[in-house]
């Protein structure tokens, strides 16, 4: 496991224009590259993890470009196209918040099924 902030960073100054090109650009080598081909071939969605046809299966950034993630294989997941649509520009914590915030409705709706486990 390499340390998140290899990736991630919220420096105001990396969502500067020649950055997110430069990172673009490491992208689509890193998409050629036999870790990618590795990565696709086993086919799962990192989100939903469902099984997909490699080539429905698109490169996904999960700390967005645009908020200061990079193209490091760190940050580089395969994604549904259903899923990459959905995400946007939210970073991991964010949507931690929001399946948080989904979870603790769905717990207040289901009180009577209190079960130890
Ligand atoms: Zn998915």
């Amino acid at each position: 496991m390499s340390h998140p902030d290899d990736y991630y960073s919220l420096n105001a100054e990396d969502s500067d224009p020649q950055r997110i090109k430069k990172e673009r650009e490491k992208a689509r080598k890193l998409r050629k590259s036999q870790w990618w081909l590795t990565q696709v071939n086993r086919g799962i969605c990192h989100y939903c993890e469902k099984k997909f046809k490699v080539s429905q299966l698109t490169m996904d950034h999960v700390v967005p470009l645009a908020r200061g993630g990079t193209s490091a294989p760190g940050n580089i997941v395969p994604a549904c196209k259903d899923c990459n649509r959905d995400k946007k520009l939210e970073t991991p914590a964010e949507r931690l918040l929001k399946e948080l915030a989904e979870e603790r409705k769905r717990a207040s709706s289901v009180d009577d099924e209190s079960e130890d486990a």
